[in-house]
């Protein structure tokens, strides 16, 4: 059978990358984190002061440097995708707070959706693969193969980001996190460009109630019989 493009979107903190990635593991695909490459080019503004309070970025400082980042992955370990920016692993500096509180601001400006759809696109090749994000099934892939949407309610999402925060050795309060994630969302699905939306023909799932293996469970029941 041809190899599948597979799409998964949905609200921030609902577990689509843990997913993506086994599933991808399961049908010996490929698996990419375009949050990851978005939270890349967010830590690269903070480090060159692209970004300063209030909220505001140096658009065009930050387009301007563009075209000098490299993104890529890379597996480490087996069933894993790291995130290297012109060639350091960048996967822990990535998924602070500091990022996650900039990254919608930076992933409304036009030039910097442009320049990652294009590298995400390039990505596919032969293979199949899974990519997890906002616009995945809307506009990165508007004809995917599959596409998954992933819902649930903001305190369980919460929690789990607190919850993986924690077990990367980080400390934050769980109303800031809770905050960020219903942030993220409302500047995510208000953005003018790629908003944050369910395409059509997605298959919407709430998580809210289904732990990590009922919800790899309700994925596989949507695969194609002979996968
Ligand atoms: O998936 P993750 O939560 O790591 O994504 C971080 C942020 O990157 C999102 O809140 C969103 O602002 C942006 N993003 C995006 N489009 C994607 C993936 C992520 O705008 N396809």
């Amino acid at each position: 059978m041809q190899k599948m493009i597979i799409a998964i979107d949905g609200l921030a903190a609902t577990g689509k990358s843990t997913q993506a990635k086994r599933l991808a593991t399961y049908l010996k695909y490929r698996y990419i984190d375009s949050g990851a490459m978005y939270r890349a080019v967010t830590w690269f503004a903070l480090q060159n002061n692209c970004c300063a309070s209030p909220k505001q970025c140096d658009v065009n400082a930050l387009i301007a440097h563009l075209p000098a980042l490299q993104i890529t992955f890379k597996t480490i370990e087996k069933g894993s995708s790291t995130l290297f920016l012109n060639g350091e692993n960048r996967e822990k500096e990535i998924r602070g707070m500091e990022v996650s509180q900039w990254v919608s601001t930076v992933a409304a400006i036009p030039e910097v959706r442009t320049f990652l759809v294009d590298q995400q696109r390039s990505m596919v090749q032969m293979q199949g693969i899974v990519m997890d994000g906002r616009d995945i099934g809307t506009v990165v892939f508007p004809n995917a193969d599959l596409k998954f949407f992933f819902t649930a309610q903001p305190k369980v999402r919460a929690q789990r980001r607190y919850d993986e925060l924690r077990a990367a050795g980080q400390n934050p309060e769980y109303k800031v996190v809770l905050q960020n994630v219903t942030e993220r969302d409302r500047l995510d699905s208000t953005r003018a460009i790629a908003p944050l939306v369910k395409a059509p023909d997605a298959i919407e799932i709430d998580v809210s109630d289904l732990d990590l293996e009922a919800t790899f469970q309700r994925l596989l029941t949507h695969l194609p019989k002979n996968h």
